[in-house]
């Protein structure tokens, strides 16, 4: 930002670009020559501006790196009531021994959510290179069984 409350220095080198004390001014890119080889800005006012700047900043990362923490752990929490709901859903299910089917849009129309699990593994009966899971949740496995059709087992 173009400092215009600062005030003029004296400098006591002459501007020469090949100098070591030969600086661009961080805050408003003002050449100058450093008195002290120290500086970095050109003037005082230039180097506060600056340094609340990178204050700011820092402080606007923070309160950004907090906010994706809550975020985070909302979403979480969504999972986690989820995954709670999911299984409440199986449980009321009549399950047989081997595992029953079930129509996919009708577990959605009661609620089930196939997108919050707790485990997931390989098919051992399909290519590997189809990637092919079955889900858990809980003691369940669901497997998908045709397009809109899924297998569900109560394992253990
Ligand atoms: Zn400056």
């Amino acid at each position: 930002m173009k400092n215009l409350l600062k005030r003029k220095i004296e400098r006591l080198y002459k501007m020469d670009r090949e100098s070591d004390r030969y600086r661009i001014c961080l805050n408003d890119g003002v050449e100058f020559m450093a008195n002290d080889r120290r500086e970095k800005h050109c003037c005082p006012e230039c180097a506060d501006e600056y340094n609340n700047e990178k204050k700011r900043l820092a402080k606007l990362e923070l309160q950004q790196t907090i906010l994706d923490t809550e975020n985070a752990l909302s979403e979480n929490i969504e999972q986690i009531n989820n995954e709670e709901k999911n299984l409440k859903i199986l449980d009321k299910l009549q399950l047989k021994e081997l595992g029953s089917t079930y129509n996919m849009d009708y577990l959605h129309s009661i609620g089930f959510d196939f997108f919050s699990f707790n485990g997931k593994g390989p098919l051992f009966n399909i290519e590997p290179q189809l990637n092919c899971h079955f889900i858990q949740i809980g003691s369940y496995r669901i497997y998908r069984v045709e397009f809109s059709q899924v297998l569900i087992k109560k394992i253990i």
